[in-house]
C-alpha cells in the first residue's frame, strides 16, 4: 500500500459516496457475530460505504492498484468470522446498495441489490403473491449479498433448498474493478461454466456481489404445523424418516433436543420441557397442507411421537418463533457452536457422538437440527465459575471437544459447515474435508479472480 491511497480514494469519492469512516466511526464495522478472535483487534484503515456498483468498481480499481485488501461486509451477522476486518484493510460495507430494482411476476423473479435485508425483500414481495424462500434465521438482520456469499441455508431449505437454488444470476465487481455479469433471468441455461454457482458461497474472496437476479415462488396458499414430542432423539429422527416414506416432503422440520429446549425455556419464559423430553416442529404447505399434516401426524404417533396438528395459527407461529429465538444465556458460560451437517441417516449418531464428546470434556452438549437435511447446530458449554470474569480464557477443552465434534462429522460422511461458512472459525478442517489436491484447486481458481489476493485475505480457502 502506499501512502497516497486514503488521499486517492477520499478525492475518487468525493462527489458520489458518503463519507469514509475511520477510527471510531469505524468500530461497528469491524467485527461479526463469530466473536473469532483477533477480528476486534484488527486495524482496518477505514470504511467505505458506495452507492452504487460504479463506485464499488472505483474503489476496487485504487484497492488493487494500491494493493490494499479489501473486506466486504452486509449486515456483519456471520457466525464464522468471514466479514471480520483484516490488518490495513478497506472495509467495504454494502449497507447503502439497499435497494429491490425490479419485481417481475410474469417472471417471477426479482433483482436486488446486495444490502437488502431479506425481509424487507420478502416484505416488499408482499401484494404480488410471490416470495423468496431461502430463510436463514437472521433472516430480520442479515442481507441477501451476505446470504450469497455465504450460501445462507434456512427453516425452508428442508423443500426448498438452501440460497444457491434461488440465485439466477449475479453482478459482481472483480478485484481489479472489472464489472462481470453472470448467469441469466430465465429459470434455465446452462451456457459456459457456472460462475454464479461459484460466486454463491465466495465469502467475498472472489468478487463484489453489487446486483441479484433472484428465483421466487407462488406464496403457498396455506401453510400447516405438526408438533411431536418424543422420549428420544433417535426416535424423533425415526420419525422424520417416516414421514419421507409417505411422500410427503415438509417445508420445515425442526428437531429441538431436551437442553435446547431447556435453554428456550430459561431465555424465555416459555414451557416447552412440560410437553416432552424431544420437540420434532414439522410445517407443511401449498393447497394440500392439511392432507398433508395429517398424514405426518399419523407417521408420527407410528413412530412412538405424541404428535398433533397445531390448529390455531398463533400458537403455531409462536412455536416457530421460539424455535427461531436461538440460544441464549441466563448465566455466564464459555462456549463453543458449530454447523456441522451430516448424511440424514447419521443425525442420529452425530447427537450420540456430541453426548459422548461433551460428557468427556465434562462440557454441556445441546443441539437444535435442521432435520431434513442432516444440519445440526451443537453447542458445547461450560458455565463459568463463581468469581471468574467471563471475558477469562475458556478452558482447553472446549476447542478439543470442537475438534473432534467436527472429525466426527467428517467420519460420518458429512461436512464441516453446512451453511454458516468457512470464514476464519473453520479454516482449519479446510483440508481435512476438501484434500491437499481439492484444496489446491480451490486457491488456484481464486488466484484466476483475485491474482494478487486483495479480497478477504486469508478468509474461506
Ligand atoms: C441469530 C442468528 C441466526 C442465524 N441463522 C442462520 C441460519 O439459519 N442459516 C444461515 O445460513 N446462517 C445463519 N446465521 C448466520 C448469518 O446470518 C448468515 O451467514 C448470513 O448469510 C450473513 O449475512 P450478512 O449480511 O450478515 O453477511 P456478513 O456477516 O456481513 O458477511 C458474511 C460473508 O459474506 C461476505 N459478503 C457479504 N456481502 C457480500 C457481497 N455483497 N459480496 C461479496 N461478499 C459478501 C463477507 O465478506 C463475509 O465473508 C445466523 C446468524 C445469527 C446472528
Amino acid at each position: 500500500m502506499t501512502d497516497t491511497f486514503p488521499r486517492e480514494l477520499r478525492q475518487a469519492l468525493a462527489e458520489t459516496s458518503a463519507p469514509l469512516l475511520e477510527g471510531a466511526d469505524a468500530l461497528p464495522y469491524l467485527d461479526d457475530r463469530s466473536g473469532a478472535a483477533g477480528a476486534a483487534g484488527a486495524r482496518a484503515l477505514a470504511v467505505v460505504r458506495p452507492g452504487d456498483a460504479a463506485e464499488v468498481a472505483t474503489v476496487l480499481k485504487l484497492a488493487h492498484r494500491h494493493r490494499v485488501p479489501v473486506v466486504t461486509r452486509g449486515a456483519g451477522t456471520g457466525l464464522s468470522g468471514g466479514a471480520t476486518a483484516v490488518d490495513g484493510c478497506l472495509v467495504l460495507s454494502t449497507e447503502r446498495l439497499n435497494r429491490v430494482v425490479e419485481i417481475s411476476p410474469e417472471d417471477e423473479v426479482v433483482i436486488v441489490q446486495p444490502g437488502v435485508i431479506n425481509a424487507d425483500l420478502n416484505a416488499a414481495l408482499e401484494g404480488h403473491g410471490l416470495y423468496y424462500a431461502p430463510d436463514p434465521a437472521s433472516h430480520a438482520i442479515s442481507t441477501i449479498g451476505g446470504n450469497i456469499a455465504t450460501n445462507a441455508g434456512g427453516l425452508r431449505s428442508a423443500k426448498y433448498g438452501v440460497t444457491r437454488d434461488s440465485v439466477l444470476a449475479l453482478d459482481v465487481v472483480l478485484a481489479d474493478g472489472t464489472a462481470l455479469h453472470t448467469g441469466h433471468r430465465s429459470v434455465k441455461g446452462v451456457t459456459g461454466l457456472d460462475l454464479t454457482a461459484l460466486f454463491v458461497g465466495s465469502e467475498g474472496t472472489l468478487g463484489v456481489i453489487v446486483g441479484a437476479t433472484l428465483r421466487l415462488r407462488p406464496l403457498p396458499a396455506a401453510t400447516a404445523t405438526v408438533s411431536a414430542y418424543y422420549p428420544s432423539v433417535r426416535a424423533a429422527l425415526d420419525g422424520v424418516r417416516r414421514i419421507s416414506r409417505t411422500g410427503v416432503v415438509p417445508a420445515i422440520a425442526e428437531l429441538i433436543d431436551h437442553p435446547s429446549l431447556r435453554n428456550i425455556d430459561e431465555n424465555t419464559g416459555s414451557r416447552l420441557t412440560d410437553g416432552g423430553h424431544v420437540l420434532l416442529l414439522v410445517r407443511t404447505d401449498g393447497h394440500a397442507a392439511a392432507a398433508e399434516a395429517e398424514d405426518v401426524v399419523t407417521a408420527l404417533r407410528h413412530t412412538g411421537g405424541d404428535a398433533h396438528r397445531v390448529t390455531d395459527e398463533a400458537e403455531a407461529e409462536r412455536l416457530w418463533e421460539l424455535r427461531r429465538s436461538g440460544r441464549g444465556r441466563t448465566r455466564p458460560l464459555w462456549t463453543v457452536g458449530e454447523d456441522v451437517a451430516v448424511p440424514t441417516s447419521q443425525v442420529a449418531r452425530m447427537y450420540e457422538e456430541g453426548e459422548r464428546i461433551g460428557r468427556r470434556h465434562g462440557l454441556d452438549f445441546a443441539s437444535v437440527a435442521h432435520a431434513a437435511d442432516g444440519n445440526l447446530h451443537p453447542v458445547l458449554s461450560r458455565p463459568v465459575p463463581e468469581g471468574v470474569a467471563p471475558t477469562a480464557p475458556a478452558p482447553p477443552e472446549l476447542d478439543a471437544a470442537a475438534d473432534e465434534l467436527v472429525r466426527a462429522a467428517l467420519a460420518l460422511g458429512g461436512t464441516v459447515t453446512g451453511e454458516h461458512g468457512v470464514g476464519v472459525t473453520k479454516r482449519r478442517w479446510l483440508e481435512d474435508e476438501l484434500g491437499a489436491a481439492g484444496l489446491a484447486l480451490q486457491r488456484a481458481i481464486k488466484a484466476v479472480f483475485d491474482p494478487l489476493g486483495i479480497l478477504n485475505p486469508g478468509k474461506a480457502i
